[in-house]
């Protein structure tokens, strides 16, 4: 019986991709080393960098004003580096907190400035507080926003409107699922472990006007002045990484591009929640359904033993990583783009059949 995947991160990676990866692991091309074994300096591996860059910059259409960054430090690194980066010009910052994420991101920025919380404290994210209501700084460096919450569910499903603010968005969990207007953007980032390659790489896309400014204390491997510069080659890259995000970037393109990504996220997700707002209240998802993400859907069901059922009997069936977030229970389904409609489809198969069992 197959296995799959529906973790939140890491998570499902495409097959073909790994099939290749693991044709081409010890020997790369005719270099007669593997990937891991190339010096960063080599021509072999500015090679894949620039190849990695490229195609990311056709598939999302990112404009030449735009520098790809291939960092490490992951998500969390990434909430000091964008404070550490674009700080500097006022001292202040705008954050729109709606999940878990982006609250970790307003916490962590506090230690480089003045943060100020857009919309009002809450633990609830299950929705998006609406713009006329966002309290907005016309003084601040940057507005912040988190794209997909990946514990809550909570997805924006429009670019925020920053009204000239650079606006910074943590696209982690819902990179590269849907086509978007990169010019709209200060930086993005991303971290490759949810939806496009290992733990290890960060993926940066920064406007070029936003660079030059770090505050004084900004480490070099965090500076993205420094890493423009060295097209992500001061340090030691995180080379593996690298080279596998830029295979499934390349598996996009043969899909169909993040146009495909949406079409198929579209169709996997409005399967699953379709089937729980249509089971009476046997299952249920708090999110409200404007920002309702199509990577992470979050759920429960009538009662937390019928929960620890459902989670075992998936289990049996294959079907692993559905519990949800130890901070909120319940059931949580990633829908990145790896997993298949044919996968999806038998989770809702579970689903229906669960609830008939159990009404
Ligand atoms: C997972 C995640 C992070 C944190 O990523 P790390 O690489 O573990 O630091 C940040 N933001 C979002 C939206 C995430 O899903």
């Amino acid at each position: 019986m197959p296995t799959i995947n529906f973790g939140a991160g890491p998570a499902k990676m495409p097959e073909d991709v790994m099939r290749q990866a693991q044709r081409e692991f010890v020997f790369y091309g005719n270099t007669g080393l593997s990937v891991i074994e190339m010096s960063h300096r080599s021509s072999h591996y500015e090679n894949i960098n620039q190849s990695s860059q490229d195609t990311l910059r056709r598939i999302l259409k990112v404009p030449d004003n735009y520098k790809i960054l291939f960092l490490q430090g992951g998500g969390t690194g990434m909430f000091a580096a964008v404070a550490m980066n674009l700080m500097g010009r006022t001292g202040t910052a705008d954050y729109l907190v709606t999940g878990s994420w982006s609250a970790k991101a307003a916490k962590e920025a506090a230690k480089y400035g003045k943060v100020n919380l857009v919309v009002p404290k809450t633990n609830k994210y299950t929705e998006i507080p609406p713009p006329e209501t966002w309290n907005l700084d016309s003084n601040a460096s940057y507005l912040y926003y988190c794209a997909n919450e990946t514990v809550h569910g909570v997805e924006f499903q429009y670019v925020p409107e920053s009204n000239g603010v650079p606006l910074v968005a943590d696209m982690s969990s819902n990179f590269l699922s849907r086509p978007f207007d990169v010019s709209k953007f200060g930086v993005i980032f991303a971290g490759a472990q949810k939806n496009v390659g290992p733990s290890g790489v960060t993926l940066v896309i920064v406007r070029e006007d936003l660079l030059g400014n770090p505050l004084p204390i900004c480490p070099l491997v965090f500076d993205f002045t420094v890493m423009a510069q060295d097209n992500s080659l001061h340090n030691t890259p995180p080379t593996f990484g690298v080279y596998f995000t830029g295979l499934v970037f390349k598996w996009i393109e043969e899909k169909g591009g993040v146009e495909k990504m949406a079409e198929w996220a579209e169709a996997k997700s409005s399967s699953v929640y379709d089937t729980i707002d249509q089971s009476n209240g046997f299952y249920s998802c708090p999110v409200n359904r404007e920002c309702r993400s199509r990577m992470n859907i979050p759920f429960r069901i009538k009662t937390e033993e019928l929960e620890q059922l459902f989670l075992k009997e998936a289990q049996s069936k294959g079907m692993i990583q559905l519990k949800g977030h130890r901070s909120v229970g319940g059931i949580r389904a990633s829908l990145y783009n790896a997993v298949t409609l044919d996968e999806t489809n038998t989770l809702v198969q579970f689903m229906k059949e669960f609830m008939k069992s159990h009404q």
